[in-house]
């Protein structure tokens, strides 16, 4: 018997930075790079998708744990 589908499959996340308090550690970028990115211009945090799968919630949780400015709010 195959699993069945996971009772989040297919629901989104929202996700929200301050760029204000982002110190430009590019610590999430390494962390959900399809979540974040860096700035060219300043090095500041991108939100490149602010409503990810919620199958990213585990690695969206270890960059709110990394993020040294406390910049990145998930929820
Ligand atoms: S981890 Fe935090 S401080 Fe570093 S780039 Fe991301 S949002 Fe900015």
């Amino acid at each position: 018997m195959t699993p069945g589908p996971r009772a989040d499959e297919g629901t989104t996340l929202r996700v929200a930075v301050d760029r204000a308090r982002c110190c430009g550690s590019g610590n999430c970028v390494l962390a959900v790079p399809e979540v974040f990115e860096q700035d060219d211009a300043d090095g500041l945090v991108l939100l490149r998708d602010p409503a990810p799968r919620a199958a990213l919630r585990e690695r969206l949780d270890r960059a709110v744990d990394l993020c040294p400015a406390g910049a990145i709010r998930v929820g």
